[in-house]
């Protein structure tokens, strides 16, 4: 007869090996499907890993998880064409025993978070792509078909932690196409320097490390971020945009990165260095009103898949690896409670994602996205108007401070009008609440 799993998880990116490696832990029997040649080939993240959402899973993580850097400086930058306004906060504090922040690289990290799983008891076969749901005659899933088993893999539930694309949960009419407007495409690539070099330009000791979150100019009008993160002997940087906004603009992604590579401010941090990989992919950044169905009879969907994005804080992969734990506790919660994994049983998983930060914060955000869409002028004209003032005030040239300060405060007018300044904080305040 068949093997019958109590859970089949379709990819092993954080969300999938979150929530596999926590059924293995419960003891149920798991199946984890990656198309990938090995769990993390195919992943792309800037990377920073943030240690709480993981600690709750392993908590001992750090005794060899392959963790590149711990961040002690954050910068934020509004970049105009030739300048840049920051906000720096480096702080010795983060130098703690238990870093609370890393960056990764992420080929690395996924295929050691896979060897955990496989040692928690999961069955993992990498190379094998789900090409489609099964269902039974009343609609609940059952299990999947992929390119290299010829039968169905039967299972009581199927975990979608296929990652933005959703392409198993979309064929299967459980989710919508992804709107334009909806995810952003980012381009990131690997400089290598050597690590003392690295050391000695951002002023780092040790396994110290720096990120720096830039909006601004570099994105011409458009809805993005670009970001430079210090690994141990490269650095990854990127830019990226809503896919809606390229179509529009027609801008090429790659054009942008490279006008962002060679910006004053940053052309210095990347000098002499050796680029030795270029990725491009998708996030989902549409927010709170971009999250699909979570859950339906026999099967429910983590990370990504949920769009579980906070774009505000650059945070996703947190927010896979609780979505994914979370719905793992709840198979496992519902097996010992002998209960089937139907759409109402599994109903448990969004209420528990209610009650955490997750949902909170996804909720708190919900207005962002839209308020970016609609007023452009928030990440073009705010950060030249930064530039500008900070050249008036700090430039020594004869004219008496109040008159500065008059200069400043008018060309703030004249850009926006009282008006216009009040009711780019209004929308902003209420959007931020
Ligand atoms: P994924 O990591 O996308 O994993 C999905 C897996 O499913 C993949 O391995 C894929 O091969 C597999 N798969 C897909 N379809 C199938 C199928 N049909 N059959 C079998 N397997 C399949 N987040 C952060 O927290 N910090 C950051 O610094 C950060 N930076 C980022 C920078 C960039 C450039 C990008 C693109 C994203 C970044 N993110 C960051 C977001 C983060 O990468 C994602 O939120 C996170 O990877 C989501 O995890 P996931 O497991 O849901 O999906």
């Amino acid at each position: 007869e068949q093997e019958r799993f109590d859970a089949i998880v379709v990819g092993a990116g954080p969300s999938g090996n979150a929530a596999a490696y926590t059924m293995a832990r419960e003891g149920l029997n798991v199946l984890q499907l990656e198309r990938g040649e090995y769990p993390g080939s195919k992943n792309v993240q800037g990377a920073i890993l943030y240690a709480d959402a993981l600690e709750r899973i392993i908590p001992d993580f750090r005794d060899d998880a392959p963790l590149e850097r711990h961040v002690v400086e954050q910068r934020v930058w509004m970049m105009d064409d030739a300048s840049h306004t920051g906000m720096h906060y480096r702080s010795d504090g983060f130098n703690e025993e238990r870093p609370n922040r890393y960056t990764i690289i992420r080929a690395q990290f996924d295929r050691w978070f896979s060897r955990k799983v496989r040692e928690a008891g999961a069955t993992v076969l990498c190379e094998t792509t789900v090409t489609e749901l099964l269902r039974d005659g009343r609609g609940k899933v059952i299990g999947v078909l992929t390119d290299r088993h010829g039968g169905p893999l039967l299972a009581d539930v199927v975990v979608l932690a296929e990652g933005v694309n959703g392409l198993v949960g979309q064929r299967a009419g459980l989710r919508p196409e992804l709107r334009p407007h909806d995810v952003a495409l980012a381009v990131k690539e690997m400089h290598f320097l050597p690590q003392e070099v690295i050391e000695s330009r951002f002023n780092l000791a040790g396994d110290e490390g720096v990120v720096i979150e830039a909006m601004g100019t570099i994105t011409r009008g458009m809805t993005g971020t670009a970001f430079l993160y210090t690994n141990r002997e490269s650095i990854s940087v990127g830019i990226g945009c809503m896919v809606g906004d390229f179509a529009e603009r027609k801008v090429s992604p790659y054009a942008l990165l490279d006008a962002f590579k060679s910006h004053p401010s940053i052309r210095p941090l990347l000098a002499d260095s050796e680029v030795r990989e270029y990725a491009a992919h998708l996030i989902p950044e549409g927010g709170y009103k971009a999250i699909p169905q979570l859950t339906g009879d026999g099967w429910l969907a983590v990370g990504d898949a949920g769009h579980f994005v906070n774009a505000v804080h650059r945070e996703g992969s947190n927010l896979a690896m609780t979505s994914g734990r979370v719905a793992g506790e709840t198979v496992a919660w519902l097996k010992r409670r002998r209960e089937p994994c139907t759409a109402a049983g599994l109903a448990e998983y969004r209420r528990r994602l209610e009650a955490s930060f997750v949902m909170k914060d996804m909720r708190k955000y919900r207005g962002i996205p839209a308020l970016l869409h609609r007023n452009r002028h928030l990440l073009d004209l705010y950060p030249r108007l930064a530039s500008q003032a900070a050249q008036t005030w700090l430039r020594v040239d004869g004219v008496d401070k109040r008159t500065k300060e008059n200069q400043i405060l008018g060309s703030l007018r004249r850009a926006r009008g009282l008006r216009g300044l009040m009711g780019d904080a209004f929308r902003l305040a209420r959007a931020w609440r």
